[in-house]
């Protein structure tokens, strides 16, 4: 599978690592711009841990909390995967090969 080292979005860019995780599959850490994803787990899982961590990012950059965002807030922000994939090659290579079983 095709490992990207890291995101661009908005004006920023976080580094991306691939290492074992003890108690979730992703961690993204806004402070540091970091984004930790354990390679230990099967393509959708992998697939869904992405998306999820690129919402965190999503609403990270974006200043909203993501526990009191309503609807309409919801459907802008997740519109933002489409910059996000359209920046960043390697990261639709990864993406492409976990939906290929
Ligand atoms: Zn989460």
């Amino acid at each position: 599978m095709q490992k990207f080292r890291k995101i661009k979005y908005k004006r920023k860019q976080i580094k991306v690592y691939w290492k074992t995780l003890k108690d979730c599959w992703g961690l993204y850490e806004g402070s540091k711009l970091q984004l930790t994803i354990d390679p230990n787990q099967s393509k959708m899982s992998m697939a869904k841990t992405i998306y999820h961590e690129l919402w965190h990012i999503i609403c990270d950059l974006n200043e909203v909390d993501i526990n009191k965002i309503g609807e309409e807030k919801t459907a802008y922000l997740s519109q933002e995967f489409a910059p996000i994939l359209k920046r960043n090659k390697s990261l639709r290579k990864c993406l492409n090969e976990l939906f290929i079983s």
